[in-house]
């Protein structure tokens, strides 16, 4: 008798563009890029080109300074920035 095939769960795993480090999607903040410009992604579901930071300040800043807007094929705008900045706040240090 043929055994059915133990199915592994896949994780999906994505980098933090602020510190590289390589761990589950679930574990990191998402940024989309839309139409209406670069913001937060709450139900990592949102359609556009996205990027993954962990929740901590240190790794969004790092990302602010070029890694984001590369990873997202953009530049940052003003109101990208602002908004940004706004959930930088809320995190922690
Ligand atoms: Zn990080």
């Amino acid at each position: 008798m043929v055994k059915q095939k133990k199915r592994t769960k896949h994780i999906p795993q994505r980098t933090c563009v602020g510190c590289r480090e390589v761990l589950s999607k679930r574990e990191l903040i998402r940024i989309v890029r839309t139409p209406e410009g670069v913001n937060h992604d709450p139900t990592g579901k949102a359609k556009g080109r996205g990027a993954y930071l962990h929740d901590k300040v240190s790794c969004w800043k790092r990302a602010l300074k070029g890694n984001l807007a590369s990873a997202l094929k953009t530049d940052l705008t003003e109101d990208d920035r602002k908004r940004l900045a706004e959930i930088m706040s809320s995190l922690e240090e």
